[in-house]
């Protein structure tokens, strides 16, 4: 019998089938020739820094000059952005029944490494520590203008799951509003939270403590599982074990277990699926009154492997169907060994 089940952060049901559940090798034909070629000229690529708007921040050796090699992580805008912090301001206007603001925010390129084809469930520990400093700094930066209310940090990894350059980035869009999928976490964990008195994610922690299914890795400061109501198959949340609405509080050696647990888990779904295309969303707590949501929610990083195609039944109604039982998954992860 296919099983429903419902989320608890956001209430949103899923059809779980489990009659003929798929395995890896199920999904591996299905996006092998969808590797993006490497273009003859990537301007991502070091001694390209000019083909990039200026960059706004950059780890680089000392002695080099900006927007020239020798960085290591650098953070450009980005060319073609959705959102634009040119215009100073909202001009929030109605048009009848409609609303309408000017497209005020932040859309830029954190450029994970010089290496072109080094993607992070490859890369050294040490560059991928380095990505995660990267991120929480854009957070410090970007989160002192007080037009921006929410920061999202994300990554598209494949053609299918919407990369346009191979070379390995991250991406960050700043909005002046909270999003709606974000809202919806938010409000979800508030009801909990008024509701027993415990903030949801912990709760999800303890939980699959307990029961031992859906864990995929854990150090001292994270955990990596499948999500009780997965939308997708191998579909993977890692979750830091310390309670904190926000990323960007985090300390050094969170650093260093988010790095080792990011990675171990790329590296078990490239293992398990053959580099499969992906995205990953960073969820925090909105600005600028992060602290307001303190009690309450829980940041992490949502993987979402691109193996199924998200057809009429799944936009229609925002109910997902997942044709791998996350159990499954976790236990095809868990047993791939991986070296970090
Ligand atoms: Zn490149
Ligand atoms: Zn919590």
């Amino acid at each position: 019998m296919p099983e429903l089940r419902k989320d608890p952060i956001i209430n949103r049901w899923v059809i779980i089938a489990t009659e003929r559940a798929r395995r890896p090798s199920d999904y591996i034909h299905h996006h092998s020739a969808e590797h993006l070629e490497k273009p003859v000229s990537c301007s991502f690529c070091p001694g390209k820094e000019h083909e990039t708007p200026p960059e706004v921040m950059a780890y680089r050796q000392a002695g080099t000059r900006p927007d020239t090699p020798g960085w290591w992580i650098r953070a450009v805008p980005n060319k073609f952005p959705a959102l634009s912090p040119a215009m100073s301001d909202f001009n929030r206007k109605g048009h009848g029944m409609y609303d309408m603001m000017n497209g005020v925010g932040v859309h830029e390129v954190i450029i994970e490494t010089p290496d072109h084809n080094l993607t992070i469930a490859q890369m050294p520990i040490r560059q991928v520590q380095e990505i995660l400093w990267a991120y929480r700094d854009r957070f410090l930066d970007l989160m002192t203008d007080q037009r921006i209310r929410y920061i999202l940090i994300f990554k598209n990894h494949g053609a299918s799951a919407g990369a346009s350059l191979s070379h390995p980035h991250s991406q960050l869009i700043a909005t002046p509003i909270v999003p709606r999928r974000v809202a919806e976490e938010l409000e979800g964990s508030r009801a909990y939270y008024n509701f027993k008195e415990r903030c949801v994610f912990c709760d999800v922690i303890t939980q699959e403590l307990l029961l031992k299914e859906r864990i995929i890795l854990e150090n001292n400061n994270f955990i990596a599982i499948q999500p009780f109501a997965a939308r997708f198959p191998f579909e993977t949340w890692i979750i830091p074990k310390r309670h904190s609405a926000t990323y960007h509080n985090i300390d050094k050696n969170q650093i260093m277990d988010l790095a080792l647990i990011l990675k171990g888990t790329l590296a078990k779904l490239y293992k398990a699926l053959d580099d499969p295309p992906f995205n990953y969303i960073l969820h925090t707590a909105p600005f600028p009154r992060w602290d307001e949501y303190g009690s309450f929610y829980h940041w992490h990083i949502e993987i979402m492997p691109r193996l199924t195609l998200v057809a009429g039944f799944e936009w229609g109604t925002g109910m997902y169907i997942n044709p791998t039982p996350p159990e499954v998954a976790a236990n095809e992860l868990a047993k791939i060994e991986v070296e970090i």
